[in-house]
């Protein structure tokens, strides 16, 4: 029997980790589809505290493994299927791979996923002109036309990025308004670069005769016109997905998108002795630090829990 599982290897798993870990309580983390979470795809990380020059997400992430190791952290590299609270409290747990694993409490940091739109060829176009990672992907298209999907404030801050490179951006949005924040909107919009393509929707992904990207296909939302863009990379920025759906059984109460409910401040979810930390639960803030920060509160919450357990 575990004390603590923590199921997600973002800055939320491995900072509940870190202080489960300094408490004694030996966590188990379990990694997940994409050990690291989202920083992995990223590079330079400017905004964490504490790294003045700034930080590769790969070796931030790194760094916090190492750093919860070295407290008696152990890993395993799988995926959770199934999350389930048994009659005498404890959870029993599920993987992929087929292992059960019992626990006191469990505390879920599996993160968001970037939003697709569902179009037929998506899944072959990924590293071949499709991405939702401008920082990862953008030096990869210089002086060529790029597009980005989305009308908030991941759609602007990937098209300023962009700029950089492309010798063009296309922002296409669905509506003849940004959602996005007036200085994030104002910001890119004020780039020669950057131009709107409004009320558009992609409809096809088209391809060269090595099948990376060549051009979208746009349908106007209003008139229901046709038209072609050239554009060798397209970045997808129209939100994501909490990952989520593994618990599915598990009873925890959900938004109407998805997202785990937390009770007020605190990590606490409707079952006791379960709790949540980061993007899963996070739909507003979803920075690196705030998951950080939260996944520290889960830590909290869940040694306070086996504390009264054991009272
Ligand atoms: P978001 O605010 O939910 O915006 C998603 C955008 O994608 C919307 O414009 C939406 O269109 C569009 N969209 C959704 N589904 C679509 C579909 N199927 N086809 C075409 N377009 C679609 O997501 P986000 O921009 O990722 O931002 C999420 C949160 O993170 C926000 O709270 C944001 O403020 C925050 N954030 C902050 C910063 C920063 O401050 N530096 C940077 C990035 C994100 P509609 O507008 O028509 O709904």
């Amino acid at each position: 029997m575990e004390n603590v599982i923590i199921i997600g290897t973002g800055c939320a798993g491995w900072t509940a980790a870190i202080y489960t870990a300094r408490a004694n309580l030996e966590p188990l983390v379990i990694s997940g589809e994409q050990p690291g979470g989202q920083l992995t795809t990223t590079t330079d990380v400017e905004n964490f505290p504490g790294f003045p020059e700034g930080i590769m997400g790969p070796d931030l992430m790194m760094q916090m493994q190492q750093q919860s190791e070295k407290f008696g952290t152990r890993v395993e590299y799988d995926m959770v299927s199934e999350v389930k609270k048994c009659e005498d409290g404890t959870f029993s747990l599920k993987t992929t791979g087929g292992k059960d694993y019992q626990a006191k409490t469990v505390i879920i940091a599996t993160g968001a996923s970037p939003r697709h739109l569902g179009l037929p060829n998506e899944k072959e176009l990924i590293g071949k002109g499709l991405t939702s990672c401008a920082t990862c992907d953008g030096a990869f298209f210089p002086d060529v036309p790029v597009c980005v999907i989305g009308g908030g404030d991941s759609a602007c801050e990937e098209a300023t990025f962009l700029t950089r490179f492309a010798s063009k951006v296309y922002l296409i949005h669905r509506r003849d308004e940004l959602r996005a924040s007036k200085i994030m909107a104002d910001r890119a919009l004020a780039n020669e670069k950057v131009e709107p393509v409004w009320n558009s929707q992609v409809t096809e992904y088209l391809t060269d005769d090595e099948g990376n990207m060549r051009a979208v296909k746009l349908e106007n939302t209003e008139t229901g016109e046709e038209s072609e863009l050239d554009v060798k990379c397209v970045f997808v920025a129209i939100g994501h997905i909490p990952n989520t759906s593994f618990l599915e059984s598990s009873g925890i109460d959900l938004d109407e998108n998805g997202y785990i409910l937390q009770d007020g401040h605190s990590t606490v979810s409707n079952i006791e002795g379960l709790y949540s930390a980061g993007d899963v639960a996070d739909h507003v803030y979803r920075q690196a630090i705030t998951a950080a920060g939260n996944g520290c509160q889960a830590a909290l919450d869940a040694e306070r829990y086996l504390t009264d357990l054991e009272g």
